[in-house]
């Protein structure tokens, strides 16, 4: 691999020599290659911004080299440095850092003034800029009157007004909203790919982990280890074994801040509690979140269920996606209960919770699933106990507690597992029980025509997914003819 960036047993020291000594970076050694975008992840604290800006030549290491292009940047002259920092490096930060008393395009043509160009080539390189990220309207104004979104895109321009070779963030969506975060992190990720730039992000936020070619997981001022993005086609070549292909690397992505041996005990777990493997949980994550949006209809769900995993389905065995269908559509169904209840019960109505089928349900299922016939008493009881649970007067241990007592102590006498059973099952009603699910109700999905919102909703999806869905719908349909 030809680096850009390279560091050597690189140590960082606070304070040195004083009480309060404090060494953030432990020998970090790393390579960068040109056109990588690799973010520096980890919790608050480990040293993702020491490393940061050790890179951009303002943290002398106390041991150790940091080499750019081939030069060891901290042996330059002090001058040499500067122009470094100017013409190799462009820096984003957390909290923008654009000058109050500036307007927005005196902000981003300031670098060009120290770089000594007229007046005029200053003016259009930064226009060109602010054009280019939809703020040329707000050339004019002050950085205080625009919104936290836009002034992020101003030193998003700033960065750039040099043409570094290097773009370095810090945190930079940290204190935006998500829909401003993400239009700032699609205009990184584009300056990466099309003006191929070098692009170094540090964040503490997982969601934000795709868009790198590698993650470099740092943990107590070292780097743990080094994850490339299967999604993504790499820069530099990755050795069998480094990209993603264990489960365990998978797990990191989805919980990135567990050690290995909490991986390893995730990995053993899921193989004791389910048969599924962690790309069919993750797919099978997605379906459910496009059922809750009610983007999907049962029949639908099943069909993706079954469907082979290679052609966009979950690759789950007929006879469990059944189960798993039926289940997750009772669950939801008899949430509906929940939400009725919750809503008269809001507007100070008492509402009778026996009337609903509630009850009805759950003595359903304590007959079919749990093999118990409670007599008339005991689901009077029962009703009390679960309406009770549903207003929140009891927390979920105290209704367990409940379940568990005997009926002579005015519990239901219930052992543990049919205790622990039946408060789980209201747990995931309740939980359920959301307004958010019950919006989705009103306009149920039918499956061959779709309501104008939830095909919007269609068309925001994958569009691979969508197009093998109508397939597969297209498919099951000819079938039954
Ligand atoms: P991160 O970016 O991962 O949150 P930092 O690189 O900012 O972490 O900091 C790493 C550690 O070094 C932290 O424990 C922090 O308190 C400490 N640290 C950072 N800057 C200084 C400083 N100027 N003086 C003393 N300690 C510092």
């Amino acid at each position: 691999m030809r680096s850009i960036i390279t560091t050597k047993d690189v140590d960082v020291t606070y304070n040195f020599g004083k009480s309060n000594e404090f060494k953030a970076l432990k020998g970090v050694t790393c390579e960068i290659a040109s056109r990588e975008y690799i973010i520096f992840f980890g919790p608050s604290g480990c040293g993702k911004s020491t490393l940061l800006y050790s890179i951009f030549g303002v943290l002398e290491p106390s041991a150790g080299e940091v080499m750019v292009k081939g030069d060891s940047i901290y042996k330059y002259e002090p001058m040499e440095l500067v122009m470094y920092q100017r013409k190799t490096m462009g820096i984003m930060y957390q909290s923008f850092n654009l000058i109050p008393s500036l307007t927005v395009l005196d902000n981003v043509q300031l670098p060009l003034i120290f770089a000594g160009l007229p007046t005029t080539t200053r003016e259009r390189t930064a226009m060109e800029l602010l054009d280019r990220f939809g703020i040329a309207h707000v050339a004019h104004k002050r950085p205080g009157l625009l919104s936290g979104g836009q002034q992020q895109r101003v030193s998003v321009a700033r960065s750039l007004v040099n043409d570094p070779e290097i773009l370095i963030a810090d945190e930079p969506v940290g204190n935006l909203d998500f829909v401003s975060a993400e239009a700032v992190m699609n205009t990184l990720e584009e300056i990466n790919q099309n003006d191929k730039k070098t692009v170094l992000l540090v964040t503490h936020d997982a969601k934000y982990l795709p868009y790198a070619h590698r993650v470099f997981y740092l943990d107590y001022g070292k780097i743990d280890r080094i994850v490339p993005n299967p999604e993504k086609r790499q820069v530099i070549k990755v050795r069998p074994g480094e990209t993603i292909v264990t489960e365990i690397e998978q797990l990191a992505r989805i919980y990135p801040y567990d050690s290995p041996e909490q991986l390893r005990v995730k990995s053993l777990i899921n193989f004791l509690t389910t048969n599924l493997s962690f790309d069919q949980i993750v797919r099978l994550e997605k379906m459910t979140q496009h059922v809750i949006e009610g983007v999907l209809s049962e029949e639908q769900f099943r069909a993706i269920l079954v469907a082979d995993y290679q052609t966009g389905g979950c690759g789950i065995k007929p006879k469990q996606a059944d189960t798993m269908t039926k289940n997750m559509y009772q669950v939801l169904h008899q949430s509906e209960d929940i939400i009725r209840f919750r809503r008269v019960s809001r507007g100070q109505n008492t509402v009778d919770l026996a009337k609903l089928d509630l009850i009805k349900n759950i003595h359903e299922y304590m007959v079919k699933e749990c093999q118990v016939e409670p007599d008339s008493k005991l689901l009077e009881k029962l009703t009390k106990m679960v309406t009770v649970r549903v207003y929140g007067y009891v927390t979920r241990e105290e209704f367990h507690r409940q379940l568990r007592m005997s009926a002579g102590d005015g519990g239901a006498g219930f052992d543990i597992y049919l205790a622990a059973d039946l408060s789980r099952y209201l747990e995931k009603l309740i939980a359920q029980g959301v307004s958010h699910f019950q919006q989705h109700q009103e306009a149920k999905p039918d499956s061959t025509s779709l309501h104008a919102s939830q095909a919007k909703k269609f068309e925001e999806m994958d569009k691979g997914l969508l197009w093998k869905l109508t397939h597969l719908l297209h498919r099951d349909k000819t079938k039954a003819k």
